[in-house]
């Protein structure tokens, strides 16, 4: 079959680059061919998912403070931001009848609050631009011909498409079940493509002794390897992982069950606390957020914020722990006072005359703990029973890390294709004439927020039209 330009994965990469391309071809009377190739039975799978199903499909801030959010790429997406900057995306959007609101944090949403709605928009926008959407098919092989000029690609049917410009948009690691699995960096590397170290961000840490300490009851896992706190790391053998899935030191399995003390943390949700990172017994970064203790592990916008940093130095062998300040606003002196006052207030009330120093003990820390906070914390920290140990405790709660929850429940990939390899100002690869590369399969990734998505857009965008406008010329 014959296309003009391919495109690989109808993600929300591949999705935009198909829209700009079929665009930028009609724009200018050019009635070339453009083609999306999406092995799931249906586009933008991930994008359902995102933001918890509501889709915080962008971020409206000004490219100072979006880049401090990229933690990799940022001179690789800079070019292409500008030519969809974030208002310019919510306009896209917008422009198809799909209304928007702008959140807290300037996250942008559909105003239904359905990720559908940016999917159906998406589609929507390609096949009135005159965009085929090929679902089903499964690319499996990629090669250009001898002259340097003709692309094939092959899918698992045994199909052979043939086309002048390729656009690989097949997205990261994460939730394969998505169809986002990993195959662009095979494509990539069959050009002379460098990938650099993927790893899963944005993820669970599971706390030592989160996670059951037995082997799993047959059926369970075919774990192989027990960490020394029972989690089992190292082997991707998940149920929800293909075969085959790149190992990552530390994985430790979501649907690992949990320990007693990770039933007594679990569906804890802690507002506005401080999280420190130790690695190797040096504190290395602090931010102040809200903390959820899910079957995971600890994540909650602060934990993914600082997850990244603590996978990578897990994969590399260091030791993490994660100290929580539950009284962040509040130095350790005046916590000390405000202490000791509640502590007299408590004592000379004759309501607690007959109590038990415990249950007087339990009094205190309901006036300074979330009360589903209470039995954990005195679990784990059980020295804390005079004043002064009680308030470090309150401004260090430690946990050390045992390990990270993987692909299959991580919301972004970090590593990729090398972006030295490409040219920001038009996505095409360096290394190929004719083949361009976006979205999450390349070396970038963000913090929570819109920011992925927008990046994978703002680069979708770009590399269709520049694949676009490369036919054009080449025609004249
Ligand atoms: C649970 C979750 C929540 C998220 N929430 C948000 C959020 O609210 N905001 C935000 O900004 N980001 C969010 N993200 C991140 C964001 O979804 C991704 O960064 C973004 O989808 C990447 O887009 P992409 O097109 O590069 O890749 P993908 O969206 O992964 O798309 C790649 C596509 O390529 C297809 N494909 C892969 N291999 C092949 C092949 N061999 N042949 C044919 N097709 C193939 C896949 O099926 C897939 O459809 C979330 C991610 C997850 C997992």
């Amino acid at each position: 079959m014959e296309s003009d330009i391919i495109i690989i994965g109808g993600g929300a990469a591949g999705l935009m680059a198909a829209y700009g391309a079929a665009q930028e071809l009609s724009g200018n009377g050019d009635p070339g061919k453009v083609t999306v190739l999406e092995k799931m039975p249906r586009p933008g799978r991930k994008i359902m998912l995102t933001g918890k199903g509501r889709c915080n499909f962008t971020n409206v801030k000004d490219w100072e403070a979006f880049s401090a959010h990229i933690r990799a790429g940022r001179s690789a997406v800079r070019h292409s931001f500008f030519s969809l900057s974030p208002e310019k995306m919510v306009g896209f959007i917008n422009s198809f009848g799909t209304e928007t609101v702008v959140e807290r944090g300037d996250r942008a949403f559909p105003a239904s609050y359905h990720a559908s709605d940016i999917v159906d928009t998406l589609v929507r926008a390609c096949t009135k631009a005159g965009a085929e959407i090929i679902t089903g098919s499964e690319t499996v092989s990629v090669s250009i011909d001898e002259n340097g000029k003709t692309f094939s690609v092959e899918d698992s049917r045994g199909r052979i498409y043939r086309c002048r410009k390729l656009i690989i948009a097949t997205g990261g690691l994460s939730y394969p079940a998505t169809g986002s699995t990993g195959d662009g960096y095979a494509f990539a590397g069959s050009f002379g493509h460098r990938t650099v170290g993927t790893f899963p961000s944005l993820t669970a840490l599971v706390p030592a002794g989160y996670k059951v300490t037995e082997k799993p009851s047959i059926g369970m896992i075919a774990a192989k390897a027990l960490d020394g706190y029972g989690g089992f790391v190292g082997k991707n053998d998940h149920p929800d992982l293909p075969e085959g899935y790149p190992e990552t030191k530390g994985h430790i399995n979501r649907n690992l069950p949990l320990s007693s003390l990770g039933e007594t943390l679990c569906g804890l949700h802690l507002k506005n606390v401080g999280l420190t990172v130790i690695e190797n017994g040096t504190a290395v970064e602090t931010v102040t957020g809200d903390v959820d203790f899910t079957d995971g592990g600890l994540e909650g916008p602060a934990g993914f914020q600082v997850s990244r940093r603590c996978v990578k130095a897990l994969v590399n062998g260091a030791k993490i722990s994660l100290v929580l300040d539950m009284k962040p606003g509040v130095p350790a002196g005046e916590l000390e006072n405000r202490v000791r006052g509640l502590w007299e207030g408590i004592r000379n009330d004759r309501r607690s005359e007959r109590m038990s120093f415990t249950n007087r003990y339990n009094v205190l820390l309901g006036k300074l703990l979330p009360r589903e906070a209470i039995r954990a914390f005195r679990i784990m920290n059980r020295n804390a029973e005079d004043m002064i140990q009680l308030c470090k405790a309150l401004k260090g709660w430690k946990f050390d890390i045992a390990g990270y929850v993987g692909y299959e429940r991580c919301v972004v990939t970090a590593g990729g294709v090398d972006t030295a390899g490409i040219i920001p100002k038009t996505m095409e690869s360096r290394l190929c004439k004719g083949l361009y590369l976006c979205g999450e399969v390349l070396d970038i990734d963000a913090d929570t927020g819109g920011y992925n998505l927008q990046m994978a857009f703002c680069t979708g965008l770009l590399a269709g039209r520049s694949a676009a406008n490369s036919l054009i010329s080449s025609r004249t």
